[in-house]
């Protein structure tokens, strides 16, 4: 059993839909994972976001992502002139229902005068529905086994909406359901991306979600491997959006990828990797415009690659500086900081310490603003905003100090306002002002890559 997930880009019409098709034809046993359509997730948090103030424009975003489906099977089903028209009509159908419940949702947003993460969950997850149930029927007209399975059926998770934590447990007793489809020979096609709480909520397993959905079904079922087919040929040196020199990475380890995606590297849900590494699961990056490009591997396997692997960044970070209003026990200064930012689910990027203060690099997020009010209680609180960080992953063990060196003559004149090195997990961080993360990471990709 092999696991595919085909991410936005790969679901934005007709043509790529075919691609995804001739590359599914490929696999013996497959098991299909599919974000939405391309920005379609985007537009409904939008549609949400609207509906607070703007009904009308709220309503205008629905009409769209309702058209855009539409045209998106009309078109693809025109490639079938045998087609049978009740699938046009089974899509059609779904697609309406899909957009009337969305449409019922915006005016309760409006009605109730308030945006509730449980609401944004159940906005989001449309959709997915409406790509994977589309997208199973489309492909049995092209001659696909393919079956819809509804996420909420199978991916369970706990109520912590807008990053929900998966239930492996309940996972597990579920995944008899898919064993039924896979024994009578059928291809299943689930959405990515949300799953339903044990209140029978839906729930989201936050940005980038269907990529850790596929690892999760990877690991349930003891895939031979989890495939991630993208929009690249694999996991670049660095963004290839902002470094066009950057290049694909053959090998990566599981770590190493966590560690990309954790620090910035979009093409991956850092909790990917979690579910894969702990059975042993391989994971593939590949690209459905080059098919045939090797992409990159994740597995245990280390592998060389110079003095650094790749680089990721962020530009979306905020500085905590807490300073203790007593000198003693500096370990319990510390638990009482990080147990404010446990409990306000804020991981942390970078820390430095020094005998009475603690300075986080967080990534923004609307929590921050009650998790200072609550740090105030230990001590003085400074934030600076508009923070970025850069971060080297795969530092060769001999690279150490002449590394860190090159790295901070790289930053173009900026200072940096806390860096972070792992000569054993070979790991560099570098935070400093959000201005300067583009230009410095362009030269220090020239300077290593
Ligand atoms: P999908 O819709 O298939 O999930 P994403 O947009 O989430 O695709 O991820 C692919 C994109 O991730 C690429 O187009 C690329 O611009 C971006 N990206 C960021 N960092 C990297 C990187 N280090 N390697 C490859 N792609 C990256
Ligand atoms: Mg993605």
């Amino acid at each position: 059993m092999n696991i595919l997930k085909f991410g936005g880009t790969s679901m934005g019409d007709d043509q790529t839909w075919q691609r995804v098709i001739n590359i599914i034809d490929g696999y013996a046993h497959p098991f299909v994972i599919v974000s939405a359509t391309a920005r379609t997730t985007r537009q409904l948090m939008a549609a949400a976001e609207y509906s607070l103030n703007d009904l009308e424009s709220a309503r205008d975003i629905a009409a769209d992502i309702k058209q855009r489906h539409l045209t998106l099977v009309n078109n693809f089903l025109n490639n079938y002139p045998n087609a049978e028209t009740a699938v046009a009509k089974e899509c059609k159908l779904w697609i309406n229902d899909r957009i009337d419940e969305l449409n019922q949702q915006l005016t309760k947003i409006n009605e109730a005068q308030e945006l509730s993460l449980k609401t944004k969950d159940s906005v989001a997850s449309i959709g997915e529905r409406l790509s994977s149930y589309l997208f199973a029927h489309c492909g049995a007209v092209a001659g696909l086994p393919t079956t819809w399975v509804d996420a909420e059926q199978i991916i369970r998770t706990d109520s912590d909406f807008g990053q929900a934590s998966p239930n492996i447990d309940l996972i597990n007793q579920q995944k008899h359901l898919l064993i039924k489809e896979i024994e009578n020979g059928r291809i299943p096609v689930m959405g990515g991306y949300y799953g339903q709480d044990q209140n029978g909520n839906t729930t989201t397993l936050g940005f980038e979600g269907s990529d850790y959905t596929a690892s999760l079904i990877g690991a349930t079922l003891a895939a031979e491997s989890i495939e991630i087919w993208t929009d690249v040929s694999g996991i670049f040196t660095c963004d290839p959006r902002v470094i066009e020199d950057a290049r694909p990475i053959p090998q990566l380890s599981f770590r190493e990828a966590t560690e990309l995606a954790y620090f910035g590297a979009k093409v991956l849900h850092p909790a990917t990797t979690k579910p894969a590494s702990q059975q042993q699961i391989p994971i593939h990056v590949k690209n459905i415009f080059d098919p045939d490009a090797p992409g990159t591997r994740i597995s245990h396997k280390p592998a060389e690659n110079g003095r650094v692997k790749a680089m990721s960044f962020k530009e979306n970070c905020t500085i905590i500086t807490v300073s203790s209003s007593q000198t003693v026990m500096g370990y319990e200064f510390l638990a009482s900081v990080f147990d404010i930012l446990r409990w306000h689910h804020l991981p942390v990027d970078v820390v430095t310490t020094t005998e009475a203060s603690v300075s986080i690099a967080i990534e923004n997020s609307d929590r921050i603003e009650q998790a200072v009010e609550k740090l105030k209680s230990y001590g003085t609180v400074e934030t600076y905003r508009e923070q970025g960080i850069i971060s080297l992953v795969g530092c060769s063990k001999n690279a150490g100090e002449s590394l860190v060196k090159d790295v901070l003559s790289h930053i173009n004149g900026t200072s940096p306002a806390l860096i972070s090195f792992s000569q054993s997990k070979g790991n560099l961080n570098v935070v400093m002002d959000k201005d300067y993360i583009i230009p410095s990471v362009k030269s220090i990709h020239q300077h290593f890559f």
